[in-house]
């Protein structure tokens, strides 16, 4: 079928919208009309190639559409399903059965590899083949075959255009802490980085009721907006050495947890060392493959601290998207205050306003 597909074509360049051919689904897939597609700093990365997926490509991973088509031999799923796309996982390796999907021994190649995994891409434009199945799904084209292992059905009344950041910017934030950090009531949390994946982890830590919640950036504005959404402290790390000023919030404890979302190498240094005695730190920011973050082995060896490196917040999707669901839908995860939304035809201006922070989570409607 004839659809239309944002086509990254080279680094830093724009997204290029064209009319692309959509191939059938495969017996395991089904075809989903998308309805709205988040943007996520990750795509732009992608699109700069710090990950080697082969471009021309359709990227876009944030999704959420209505099944058109379902493949043979698809049980639970039917036209006209509302759904959630998350990220591919083959579902029978180890990490897959035991309930940690995003750590599938081939979720390189299923997100990255710009393919199925038999090798065949569903987009071609003219008879050129497209590099498509991003985090599979490539979510920035009106329609899409994904497996349906890695569709989320939610309910007929969900709202649609809402909800596919949940397949991944949310979901990593808010999974980071509620499912790996795992703050108590009272605890104390210091996220850096105040972007989608921080303020997402920050209400995963409102919802927890950790009382001490420190988030740290370098843009005074963002700082303002985590206060108003429920930071009990902001640390504007341009001004302040963050590890000091967290260290005094606590009473010269440091934080029981933190949460690095920017990837950036000192600021990853900043988390280890602002950590409480048995800590626990989690690094989510994305930085190039090779980067390395100095780490001080010596003084940190007694601190009993852990640091995780984490994808996805360590999610099973169809089972933690419809709890955000309904932790949204109770008023207690309002990460509906992040999105912005745009016209499909406008998504480069949505990828320039993310990167200048004017916007935090765009999303565009198909
Ligand atoms: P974003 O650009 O909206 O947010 C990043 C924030 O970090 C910004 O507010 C920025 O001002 C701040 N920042 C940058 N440099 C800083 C510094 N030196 N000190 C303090 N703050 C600084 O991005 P996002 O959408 O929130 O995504 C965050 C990161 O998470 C990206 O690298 C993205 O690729 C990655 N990501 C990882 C996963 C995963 O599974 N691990 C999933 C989604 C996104
Ligand atoms: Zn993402």
């Amino acid at each position: 079928m004839k659809i239309n597909a944002a086509v990254a074509t080279a680094p830093q360049t724009d997204l290029d919208i064209r009319e692309l051919t959509l191939d059938a689904p495969r017996a395991d897939e089904v075809t989903v009309r998308m309805v709205a597609s988040g943007v996520c700093h990750t795509d732009a990365i992608v699109r700069d190639q710090w990950y080697p997926t082969p471009l021309p490509a359709v990227l876009g991973h944030e999704g959420s559409g209505i099944v058109e088509a379902v493949g043979a031999d698809v049980t639970d799923l039917k036209v006209g399903d509302k759904v959630v796309l998350a990220p591919a996982s083959c579902g029978v390796c180890e990490n897959c059965i035991s309930g940690h999907p995003q750590y599938c021994t081939d979720f390189y190649a299923l997100n990255f590899g710009g393919s199925r995994a038999d090798g065949s891409k569903m987009f071609d434009d003219n008879g050129a083949p497209i590099s498509s199945n991003f985090f599979g799904q490539s979510s920035f084209a009106s329609a899409t075959n994904v497996r349906a292992r890695n569709a989320v059905k939610v309910s007929d009344d969900a709202p649609l255009e809402l909800l596919g950041p949940l397949g991944c910017g949310i979901m990593t934030g808010s999974g980071s802490v509620l499912n790996v950090l795992k703050p108590s009531p009272g605890e104390s949390i210091a996220v850096f980085g105040t972007g989608a994946v921080g303020l997402a982890g920050m209400l995963g830590a409102v919802a927890s009721g950790a009382t001490t919640i420190i988030m740290v950036d370098i843009v005074p504005s963002r700082l303002e907006f985590a206060k108003e959404l429920g930071a009990t402290h902001v640390v504007n790390s341009k001004e302040v050495d963050a590890v000091e000023a967290i260290r005094e919030i606590t009473g010269g404890a440091g934080v029981n947890y933190a949460l690095d979302t920017t990837g950036v190498p000192a600021v990853f240094s900043q988390m280890t060392k602002s950590l409480a005695l048995r800590g626990h730190g989690v690094l989510v920011g994305a930085a190039k493959l090779g980067t390395e973050a100095p780490f001080d082995i010596g003084t940190l060896l007694t601190s009993g601290i852990t640091i995780s490196m984490v994808v996805e917040g360590d999610a099973v999707p169809r089972e933690f998207i419809p709890k955000l669901i309904s932790l949204h839908e109770r008023g207690l995860f309002p990460f509906d205050k992040l999105v912005k939304t745009y016209e499909f035809a406008d998504i480069n201006q949505a990828f320039a306003d993310s990167e200048s922070g004017a916007t935090i989570k765009p999303v565009v409607l198909y």
